[in-house]
């Protein structure tokens, strides 16, 4: 059956400006790192996008490397774009990134020019688009002088393969070379996207504050620690989790004992909130205004519907912020 996106979804999601550009991007934003690859089902991941879109989510955020395999979820995302949203295409927000391991050989990951406009052309084949809203480089290279990197951002740009450029995994100092050198190419820095969450905190030691003063958007990703910030944890490690799965980033030896006692002083102060612990650690991410939007992923539709929850109630008072830290510290 033909998809009809719903009417009202513009009525139940907020727009946040990115940084001091004319972009807004919803709150929430999705991203296909895990559960849009070749190992899963699309039926599923249809289901999750389409409700995505329902729910006024206007951002997707990919990378050359997601799956597994790598590239299969901007296979898969361009079956949907064709399938469901090729109307709706000015509506969207698609981003994509280079600079880990995608293909071999010297010129398959990190920042050198050859490797940014390769990955780009090879990620627009995939998802079957001609431009990218959002391109990034997605990690720093060592070895690359910062100016090549940026130039290759430049250049994408002005080649109109994509229309914004954003960094990731940048630290605050090599952030703020990036962005200075991205202004005077002429190619504004949109946005940054940093691991940012009440588990992953080294956003806040210098990287925000130079966001804020050079006007640059904040996406962080993983705001649930992969999951971890959620009920699933609290008694042991589900079969169909992600620290379950052979495919699963997050490992089982990262839910330690510290973590889960942790979580569940946590999820405590969330149902004293009358929240879930996904919803408040999203509400808390997003109490700071540098965060334009928060990057979450799900693996069914019911997840991403209690995370859309965490809009709901976005204030904190004094002293849930003191216990908080009290938990977090
Ligand atoms: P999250 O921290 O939001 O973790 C998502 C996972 O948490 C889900 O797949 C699901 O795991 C679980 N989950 C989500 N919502 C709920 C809920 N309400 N209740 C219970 N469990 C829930 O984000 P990701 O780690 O998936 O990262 C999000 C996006 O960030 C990626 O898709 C990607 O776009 C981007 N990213 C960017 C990186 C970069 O280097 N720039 C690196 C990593 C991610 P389960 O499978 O266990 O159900």
């Amino acid at each position: 059956m033909t998809y009809q996106p719903d009417p009202l979804r513009y009525d139940k999601m907020t727009y946040r400006r990115c940084g001091k550009s004319a972009l807004k991007l919803p709150a929430i934003s999705l991203g296909l790192w895990h559960n849009f690859g070749g190992v899963d089902h699309f039926e599923n991941y249809q289901a999750i996008l389409r409700s995505a879109f329902d729910n006024g989510i206007t951002h997707f955020d990919l990378a050359n490397n997601y799956g597994p395999p790598p590239g299969s979820a901007e296979t898969n995302f361009g079956r949907l774009m064709k399938s469901d949203f090729a109307g709706h295409r000015d509506e969207l927000i698609i981003s994509t990134k280079a600079g880990y391991l995608m293909w071999q050989g010297p010129y398959g990951e990190w920042g050198s020019k050859k490797n940014l406009v390769a990955s780009l052309d090879q990620s627009l084949k995939r998802m079957g688009l001609n431009y990218v809203d959002i391109f990034y480089s997605h990690r720093p290279d060592p070895e690359t002088p910062l100016e090549e990197t940026m130039a290759a951002l430049d250049l994408i740009v002005r080649q109109g393969k994509a229309l914004y450029v954003g960094i990731s995994n940048y630290k605050a100092d090599e952030a703020e070379k990036a962005i200075s050198i991205l202004k005077e190419l002429g190619t504004p820095c949109l946005i940054h996207q940093p691991k940012y969450s009440m588990l992953e905190r080294w956003a806040e030691g210098g990287l925000l504050d130079v966001l804020e003063r050079k006007g640059v958007g904040c996406i962080p990703f993983s705001p649930l620690a992969q999951g971890l910030l959620t009920d699933k944890y609290l008694h042991g490690i589900p079969a169909d989790s992600r620290a379950a799965k052979p495919e699963g980033y997050l490992q089982e030896n990262q839910v330690t004992p510290e973590v889960v006692e942790k979580i569940k002083k946590l999820n405590k102060i969330a149902e004293e909130r009358g929240q879930t612990l996904a919803q408040m650690a999203l509400a808390w991410l997003l109490k700071d205004p540098r965060i334009t939007s928060v990057l979450i992923g799900a693996s069914r539709v019911s997840q991403l519907e209690d995370s859309l929850k965490s809009l709901e109630n976005p204030e904190f008072s004094k002293i849930e912020l003191a216990s908080i830290e009290g938990i977090l510290w």
